[in-house]
């Protein structure tokens, strides 16, 4: 009965969802076009109309493809549950290993593989057909396997002992197993904070320390007027992979680094480049990083509390089309895990507005920070630059953009600067 009825609320949740995502794809689509034949007067001047243009192609194209990405997984998803995928798996990797902790890692382990193999030539498609299009590609198909590979063993040497950590505090540790399980994944997390720019990134990239004296010398007037202090500012060769430019902030504490893509430092000017870094270092001094993780860490305990209670109820299993009885033995942790991960971005999906709203906040912040400490000009004809090499549309559709986009309309956030500037 209740099995029945959890069915019906997952169908309308995939259909709910589907029919908001097409909604507002083809909202966007059709704006973008609406716009594609003039450059935004404020924009005019510095944004050639061919870029403005390839910019709405490469929007629209992203977007189609984006939706059939959609309909792809959306049919895997209901193959895997209703429709038995994850219950013939389970029976026959029983068949092979018999219960145990073997069986719950195989699990896991087949579940990987399938869909890894099911993403695999839509990933390919997605770098040697739409961005090898539009201009972006840089990658060799033999260092798109390379980066594949890697990726699989790093996965497996990092990701079998958490989960086996998870399974065992499952089994083990009592009515309170979420809780531990929380306290692992939140170390886990921080631990990946700091292996990640030192240990994991570099077996990708190449780091270099930045070498132009006097760039350097301008960022470090920068970072001691603001008051920030880091061991490094790198450069990452990014265009190994990518046409596309970036400037991130990762780590924390002593190990909080810089990392500016080559593809962007060829572009900008030392006062843009400064005033970009402003901006970063805004998203730290205003403590946007550390709002974000502890509010990470508190989705997860109420999620992981949550999958504390549908661990027992035999609904949540039979609902999603697999029978947690039909194996001997004991414990399916692997199975309910499994399950979780799959159906949770359905029941959230609607909930994502909420994330880009507290985003765009910080984004706003962010770039008064940069207007305060270096001139807002700078950051304007930065972004304009980034937008153009990015070919990121300059026309939105307003409803997408409120609903998918972390920062805030090109347009938006330059009329916020030109204010601050004046
Ligand atoms: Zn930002």
């Amino acid at each position: 009965m209740y099995s029945l009825a959890f069915s019906i609320l997952f169908v309308s949740f995939i259909i709910l969802t589907l029919i908001v995502r097409f909604w507002l794809a083809s909202r966007h689509i059709r704006h973008v076009l609406a716009h594609r034949s003039a450059v935004p007067a404020e924009f005019a001047e510095k944004i050639p109309l061919a870029a403005h243009q390839k910019a709405a192609d490469y929007t629209v194209a992203r977007t189609k493809f984006g939706l059939l990405t959609l309909l792809v997984n959306t049919v895997v998803l209901v193959g895997f549950t209703l429709l038995g995928g994850l219950q013939w798996l389970s029976v026959e990797i029983f068949k092979l290993t018999g219960p145990g902790m073997l069986y719950q890692l195989a699990l896991l382990a087949a579940f990987a593989a399938v869909s890894g193999i099911i993403d695999l030539p839509f990933d390919y498609y997605k770098q040697f057909g739409l961005e090898q299009r539009f201009g972006f590609n840089k990658m060799t198909p033999g260092l798109f396997f390379a980066d594949m590979v890697k990726g699989l063993l790093l996965g497996a040497a990092i990701g079998l002992p958490l989960v086996w950590v998870m399974l065992t505090l499952m089994e083990k540790s009592g009515n309170l197993w979420w809780l531990y399980a929380w306290l692992v994944w939140s170390g886990f997390q921080l631990l990946m904070m700091v292996l990640f720019p030192t240990v994991i990134a570099p077996l990708f990239n190449k780091f270099t320390p930045l070498e132009d004296q006097s760039l350097k010398a301008r960022i470090e007037g920068l970072m001691s007027r603001v008051g920030f202090a880091s061991k490094g500012l790198f450069v990452m060769d990014g265009s190994k992979r990518s046409a596309h430019g970036n400037a991130y902030f990762s780590g924390f504490g002593a190990n909080k680094r810089i990392v500016f893509f080559d593809t962007l430092l060829s572009r900008l000017q030392p006062q843009e480049i400064e005033a970009v870094l402003a901006h970063e270092l805004g998203h730290f001094k205003l403590k946007h990083i550390i709002k974000r993780i502890s509010m990470m860490f508190a989705i997860s305990l109420a999620f992981l509390a949550l999958l504390g209670y549908l661990k027992n109820q035999l609904w949540f299993y039979t609902g999603l089309g697999v029978d947690p009885l039909l194996l001997p033995g004991q414990g399916n942790d692997a199975m309910v895990l499994l399950l979780f991960m799959l159906v949770l971005p359905v029941f959230t999906f609607l909930f994502g507005p909420l994330t880009s709203i507290s985003s765009r906040k910080h984004e706003f912040e962010a770039d008064a920070f940069a207007a305060q400490h270096t001139d807002a000009r700078d950051l304007v004809s930065a972004l304009v630059k980034m937008y153009e090499d990015n070919a990121s549309t300059l026309t939105p559709d307003p409803l997408h953009s409120a609903f998918y986009d972390s920062h805030p309309p090109a347009s938006v956030r330059i009329r916020h600067l030109h204010a601050a500037a004046a």
